[in-house]
C-alpha cells in the first residue's frame, strides 16, 4: 500500500465473499442487535458463533463462506457493519489483497 493513499471502496463485495471470522465486540454485538430490532440474546443466538480461538463471537456465514449479512452485492447491515468490515482495505490488508478488491486508490481520503 502507497503511503498516503486513500482507496475508495467500489462496492464489489468482494471481501464480504472471503471466508473467514469477522470478530465483533460486546458494543458491534448490541449496535447490530437494535439496528435489526432483535433483543441482543437472540441475535447472537441466531447470527452469530463463537471464534476458533473461543476468545470471542464471529459473525455466522452462509454456507458458501460469505456473509451472512450480504444480500447480492448489498451490505444489510452497512450503517453499523463491524470494525474489521469498515476498516478493510486502508486500516488492515493482507498479502495479495489488490488480486481481488476492486478499490480505487486517492491522493487522500475525499469529505
Ligand atoms: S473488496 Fe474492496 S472494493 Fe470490494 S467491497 Fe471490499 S473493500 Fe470494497
Amino acid at each position: 500500500m502507497e503511503p498516503g493513499t486513500y482507496y475508495q471502496c467500489q462496492r464489489c463485495a468482494n471481501c464480504c465473499r472471503w471466508p473467514g471470522e469477522v470478530p465483533v465486540s460486546d458494543e458491534e454485538l448490541q449496535r447490530i442487535a437494535d439496528y435489526l430490532e432483535m433483543p441482543l440474546y437472540d441475535f447472537v443466538a441466531k447470527h452469530t458463533d463463537l471464534r476458533l480461538n473461543r476468545t470471542g463471537l464471529t459473525l455466522k456465514e452462509k454456507p458458501n463462506g460469505e456473509c451472512e449479512f450480504l444480500d447480492g452485492n448489498e451490505c444489510t447491515i452497512n450503517p453499523v457493519k463491524p470494525i474489521q468490515c469498515a476498516g478493510f482495505p486502508n486500516e488492515w490488508n493482507f498479502k495479495g489483497w489488490r488480486e481481488s478488491c476492486e478499490a480505487i486508490p486517492l491522493p487522500e481520503k475525499p469529505d
